[in-house]
């Protein structure tokens, strides 16, 4: 299936309220973790080091940047955000998703698809951005909020994204580029080849040596 496709009449979606992935033909639930989970095997999540109202605040922010760009991206629609904090609006939100759109307007791509779910019926992962620029290469995006840096995490991310993406689609057999956009540093970067290589290291650690490795077995 071409990609532009699937965007029209996606196999899968994900429930943001139950964070299920499910069929959409069906609606049955797909088992098997997201990629965000695969990745924790090599980067565990330890909630426990940031204070619970810090956390929460970092989601609320995280969902709103994310669901404003796709809204953007996908309908040309600006969006409002209504979260408040001691009955102030809370300007951050707006701030970030204004630096993210406003960056990517530098961007003239020929196809351009955002937050995609995909699942290989073993894993599920929805990416932010995927776009094929002028010289028809694909560049995989993705959004950061929290100032946090994890250069190392976030490439491994990519590189199972690129994995669902490549045999999900027939017209992407690579991705060119991988990016990051971090709002809340305003960077915009890309990886050196010594963080691609451990990326391919850590991924078959994960496929290979992990409580995982059953669901990469032919
Ligand atoms: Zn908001």
């Amino acid at each position: 299936m071409k990609i532009k496709e699937y965007y029209a009449n996606p196999l899968v979606k994900l429930n943001e309220a139950t964070h299920e992935y499910y069929w959409t033909a069906t609606n049955e639930i797909i088992q098997g973790p997201s990629i965000t989970k695969l990745i924790e095997v090599v980067y565990p999540f330890n909630v426990k080091d940031i204070p619970i109202k810090a956390l929460k605040a970092g989601i609320e922010k995280g969902i709103c940047v994310h669901n404003r760009l796709s809204e953007y991206i996908k309908n040309n629609n600006e969006g409002t955000c209504d979260h408040k904090y001691n009955g102030w609006p809370i300007q951050t939100h707006t701030r970030e998703y204004l630096w993210i759109k406003e960056n990517l307007s530098n961007v003239l791509p020929k196809e351009i698809y955002s937050e995609v779910s995909l699942s290989n019926g073993r894993y599920n992962g929805t990416f932010d951005l995927l776009y094929l620029d002028q010289n028809d290469k694909w560049h995989l995006v993705d959004f950061k909020t929290t100032a946090r840096l994890n250069k190392q995490k976030e490439i491994l991310q990519l590189k199972f994204y690129e994995d669902l993406i490549t045999t999900a689609f027939e017209d992407i057999d690579e991705i060119h580029y991988y990016e990051i956009y971090n709002s809340k540093n305003q960077e915009h970067y890309n990886f050196d080849e010594f963080m691609h290589k451990q990326a391919i290291f850590e991924k078959e650690k994960i496929m290979k040596e992990s409580e995982f490795s059953y669901l990469f077995e032919e």
